[in-house]
């Protein structure tokens, strides 16, 4: 193995729980193993949910579970100062320009509702691939074609072989919001593509986010994108087998911290 390049990317709307913990020692495991940079990169692309708390909250988390990390803030204050996703906003949309000119971008009005009255499971019916409306229209977002029978592969070092129907998982995606905020996949790819990014790590309910990015990253020869090694790992539940949320109850890192619950247990689990 090559040295790994990887990164923690918590959101700060909520309190982190086991299962960020999970992800976040098996990513600073890998860097450990194999030699590289671990880098911390917070997504606190969506303001409306952020909560200066919970920025902090990601660095006491960290500092309890003993991660050291080489590349980005050390505390809340250089995270806004110097590396807030606010800032990498222009960086954003000319990723989003560069998609534009590959003419296979639409403008969007349809509303969350609307989708779900026409697939249960949320999957863009695309409604608006040939209206043809222009891409500065107002309360618009930008989604990119997907057409039928794009099939995405690669290799996951965990699950192995995965093979993705984009077209039929989640179709036609945005890649600029109503909000005209750019979408999660495009800070995502943008992020890992600038910061050398080599090694993804992240919950197995990304698949389909991943097979979008490479998707894009294949549109625009991101190859370090491409050739990135993929660790997509399972979840962890609460004792009835549900997902954990961000509230702070006790599957919260804060709330096992103060309850003198050592790090080390939460890999045991
Ligand atoms: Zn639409």
């Amino acid at each position: 193995m090559p040295p790994v390049h990887t990164r923690l990317a918590p959101t700060p709307s909520g309190y982190l729980h086991k299962g960020n913990a999970y992800n976040f020692l098996l990513a600073y495991r890998l860097v450990r193993q194999y030699g590289g940079t671990l880098r911390l990169r917070i997504d606190d692309l969506d303001v409306l949910r952020l909560q200066p708390e919970h920025v902090q909250e990601i660095f006491d988390g960290l500092n309890w579970l003993g991660i050291q990390w080489q590349r980005g803030p050390v505390n809340a204050e250089e995270h806004y100062a110097c590396h807030s996703r606010q800032l990498r906003i222009p960086y954003y949309h000319q990723l989003i320009e560069q998609l534009i000119v590959t003419g296979e971008i639409f403008a969007c009005t349809c509303s969350r509702r609307e989708i779900h009255e026409q697939q249960a499971h949320g999957r863009y019916p695309g409604t608006c691939r040939h209206r043809n409306l222009p891409l500065h229209y107002p309360n618009a977002a930008l989604r990119i074609l997907v057409p039928e029978n794009t099939i995405i592969r690669f290799t996951d070092k965990i699950k192995g072989e995965i093979s993705i129907d984009l077209a039929k998982s989640i179709g036609d995606f945005v890649i600029r919001r109503k909000d005209r905020l750019p979408a999660y996949h495009i800070a995502s790819l943008t992020d890992d593509v600038d910061h050398g990014i080599n090694t993804i790590v992240r919950g197995e309910d990304l698949l389909e986010s991943t097979a979008a990015q490479l998707f894009l990253a294949k549109k625009l020869n991101l190859q370090t994108f491409e050739t990135a090694h993929f660790y997509h790992h399972h979840l962890l539940t609460d004792d009835e087998g549900k997902k954990l949320s961000k509230s702070a109850g006790s599957a919260s890192l804060k709330w096992l911290r103060e309850n003198g619950i050592l790090p080390e247990e939460i890999m045991a689990r």
